[in-house]
């Protein structure tokens, strides 16, 4: 079922495109079955009958060069100038004119085009005009010339033809306007999915795929209420100035992300999180002892120093903090930045922590 729709209105990613195609199969069933209806019930004129079989087939055709030869844009521009110009007068003087249903059809016709074809400017502006003042000159005409109009043989034929186009335009009203809804709901999606990937694009460290200093902004409050324990810890990269002067950026980048890898490795293993502050520092956070995040940093610390890199061994230093409950980020990161000072100015690869380990 889901195929053959696919294969009949298109994409459902383009969803104009996809609801009007629905519209114009229906509208073009709709007048088919008209046509068959007028014939049978004798209630219009033979040549109504054939003017409702060549729109229900030019409809088809519409649909077909529409959906298959990539020509959305021109053809919804003749659907737009064909119902008002063609559909609605034709209808005015076969179906009994003022008396018959053609009011109903040209109001459809306006909310069809004025709800579908917003993007297509004048065109749209001109169809919609056409559409409130084509049944003007109609009626002018009409009372000028009344024996152009096709009338209905009696009263009761009248009330048929009418509760039936009635009922006919508003299924096809209410098709439309769930085709509108699912229009809307698969703009909805597309939006959500787009900034689904803008969100975690504003989130996410290009280069490393750490979340960013963003991410660390919004959870570390959640991270300092929803746990018992937690450790912070900035680490930065020693004399990486001199790695990226000496071998280039592209080296520079790749020893990033080497250690981005190994930070993650920490962060799960920790059950923590990661996050690149920017150039070649990063920030652990890990809810567990001052003891056991001193042990992960050392084990990450090794991991490095094994890692082999092409121009020899990458080091970092580090700050450890146990983050006090009320500190506020930046103040806890402002403990952890003194310490990995400290780090740095008594010789470099090593962990800087408070004396007394808890
Ligand atoms: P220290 O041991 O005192 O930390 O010295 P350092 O050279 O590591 O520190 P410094 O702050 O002087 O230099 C940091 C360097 O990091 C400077 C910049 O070229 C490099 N850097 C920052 N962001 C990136 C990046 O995205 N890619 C690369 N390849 N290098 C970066
Ligand atoms: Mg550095
Ligand atoms: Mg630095």
């Amino acid at each position: 079922m889901k195929t053959v729709l696919q294969r009949l209105l298109g994409d459902k990613n383009f969803p104009t495109q996809y609801t009007h195609h629905a519209a114009l199969i229906t509208c073009s069933c709709g007048y088919l079955f008209s046509a068959w209806f007028n014939y049978h019930y004798q209630i219009s004129d033979i040549s109504n009958v054939y003017f409702q079989l060549a729109l229900g087939s030019f409809l088809a055709w519409i649909w077909f060069r529409s959906r298959f030869h990539n020509q959305f844009n021109t053809m919804a521009i003749v659907f737009m100038m064909l119902m008002p110009i063609l559909s609605v007068p034709v209808n005015w003087f076969f179906n009994a004119g003022s008396c018959g249903p053609s009011y109903i059809l040209a109001l459809a016709t306006l909310i069809y085009i004025s709800a579908t074809f917003r993007h297509f400017g004048v065109y749209q502006k001109i169809a919609q005009l056409l559409c409130v003042l084509i049944p003007l000159p109609l009626l002018l005409l009409e009372i000028q010339n009344p024996d152009l109009i096709f009338n209905y043989a009696d009263l009761h034929t009248q009330q048929v033809d009418l509760i039936v186009s009635f009922v006919l335009v508003s299924l096809v009203m209410l098709l439309l306007m769930s085709a509108n809804t699912m229009h809307f709901r698969l703009e909805q999606q597309k939006v959500e999915a787009l900034s689904d990937q803008l969100r975690l694009l504003s989130e996410q460290d290009s280069l490393t795929g750490l979340s960013n200093r963003r991410i660390l902004d919004r959870e570390y409050d959640a991270w300092q209420s929803n746990t018992d324990q937690l450790c912070l810890a900035i680490i930065d990269l020693d004399w990486f100035k001199q790695v990226n002067d000496n071998y280039g950026h592209a080296y520079g980048d790749h020893v990033l992300r080497t250690l981005a890898g190994l930070l993650k490795e920490t962060a799960i293993n920790s059950n923590g999180l990661a996050v690149r502050l920017g150039g070649e520092e990063f920030v652990l956070l890990m809810p567990i002892s001052q003891m056991e995040a001193f042990t992960c940093l050392n084990v990450l610390a090794d991991k490095l120093r094994n890692t082999h890199f092409e121009h020899g061994t990458i080091t970092f230093s580090a700050g450890l903090i146990k983050v006090k409950s009320g500190d506020t980020q930046i103040e806890s990161l402002k403990k952890a930045d003194t310490l990995l000072y400290d780090a740095k100015n008594s010789g470099r690869d090593r962990i800087a922590t408070s004396h007394y380990l808890q």
